[in-house]
């Protein structure tokens, strides 16, 4: 059985390799917070585009603002001023923050490191020569690359964009993710489920996850364990970019989804991963649709969309697959867990002295929602660990929602 890690990069290497090219929209800089780039964003000139000052004070000589020593103010640049004069010697210029700094001066002086009487300024400390000023082009060179295609926008990005006028972004198209629950005992979420029935919760969960990983969820609602309704409802799903099912995935009598999916031609790339929860994880490819079937038991298909799922949502929203972001912690107490498989359990980060510390919570299971909710993390149970001692170094999970 193959390990999560190279699970992964099972669906990095077959996503990567098959996706086909992607189609892309045009977006408005506050609407693409989250989206993908498909064109280059360019700067439109130099940055700054003009000799700026970064503080309050006056523009000097460096040379001639020495401690105790005078010089007179000969005027005044608010931000935005047009700037045509040149410094002349034995003078200086007040100059406000953002402000363009005149010809000829070659430094700031902090307005707090002088002293003004009328037009005279009297200096406290010596001047460095480029001191509190941001040359013209020092960021930035006109036409210089500033947003590759593939970049994930985040607010720092949009604003750069913002910044060089590129109001209109040509983004990656969500990729779209047909999600199907199975199961006889499944109820919608706004049915009242019989005694020994159980609501939906996965085409909800899986929703979320699709979204936060940048993808369009197609729900699909509940196929019942039958071949027919299965085959039915999977084919609808094989219309959409992926197609991610709970449930099914099994040795139990009726987990059929994968019987359905060989049947339809999936060609499977991996069939289990030595975790838990999570293990009969399937992955594969039917026509130009990417299928993920995950274990029904509502932790281990959020674990396993977490691990296997999100990667391809990536790759086929038009950017890199993200790293796992695994993060040390010091475990709080001892734990014992069954050797050879990797586990993912709930647990809750601290930083009580600025130290991650984590704590494991009791939990009933990959059936346990309700546990996983008081958690913020996963604890990483290496597979080769039978037990983890108190004050061990381990890693976790962050919750990707709560990060
Ligand atoms: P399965 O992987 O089909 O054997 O499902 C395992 C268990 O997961 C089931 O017995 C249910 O308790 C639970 N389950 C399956 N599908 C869902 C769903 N859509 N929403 C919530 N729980 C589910
Ligand atoms: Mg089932």
């Amino acid at each position: 059985m193959i390990s999560y890690e190279q699970a992964r990069q099972v669906v990095v290497e077959e996503v990567g390799a098959k996706i086909g090219p992607r189609p892309t929209e045009r977006l408005s800089v506050w609407d693409a917070i989250g989206r993908v780039l498909a064109k280059d964003v360019l700067a439109d000139r130099e940055y700054p585009p003009f000799d700026r000052s970064t503080r309050d004070g006056y523009a000097v000589r460096a040379s001639e603002a020495r401690t105790a020593a005078q010089s007179r103010c000969a005027g005044e640049i608010k931000a935005g001023d047009t700037v045509t004069q040149p410094l002349t010697a034995g003078t200086c210029v007040q100059v406000m923050t953002g402000a363009a700094v005149p010809a000829g001066a070659d430094a700031v002086v902090m307005i707090e490191h002088t002293q003004r009487d009328g037009e005279s300024v009297r200096f406290e400390r010596d001047a460095a020569a480029g001191q509190n000023i941001v040359w013209r082009g020092s960021e930035v060179t006109a036409g210089q690359t500033l947003l590759a295609s593939g970049t994930r926008l985040g607010y720092v990005e949009l604003g750069l964009a913002a910044q060089v006028g590129a109001v209109e972004l040509t983004c990656a198209r969500k990729p779209r993710v047909a999600i199907l629950s199975t199961g006889d005992e499944v109820v919608l979420a706004d049915q009242t489920p019989g005694p020994f029935q159980i609501r939906n919760s996965n085409s909800v969960s899986l929703a979320a996850q699709v979204r936060l990983a940048g993808g369009e969820p197609v729900v699909l609602g509940n196929a019942a364990d039958t071949v027919k309704d299965l085959r039915a409802k999977i084919v609808l799903g094989l219309r959409e970019d992926a197609l991610v099912l709970s449930g099914g995935v099994s040795m139990g009598k009726y987990d059929l989804v994968e019987t359905v999916l060989k049947e339809l031609g999936t060609e499977f790339f991996f069939d289990a991963v030595a975790i838990r929860p999570g293990k009969p994880a399937v992955f594969g490819k039917c026509g130009e649709t990417f299928v993920f079937g995950l274990p029904g038991n509502p932790v281990s298909t959020m674990v396993t969309f977490e691990l296997f799922a999100v990667p391809a949502l990536d790759l086929l929203g038009g950017t890199q697959a993200r790293p796992l972001a695994l993060l040390g912690a010091t475990l709080t107490e001892a734990m014992t867990e069954n050797p050879g498989l990797t586990h993912f359990l709930p647990a809750r980060v601290e930083w009580p002295n600025g130290k991650a510390e984590v704590k494991p919570l009791r939990w009933q299971g990959s059936g346990d929602i309700a546990t996983l909710a008081q958690a913020n993390c996963f604890l990483v149970v290496p597979s080769d660990k039978g037990a983890l001692a108190r004050g061990e170094s381990v890693s976790v999970m962050m919750r990707r929602d709560l990060a």
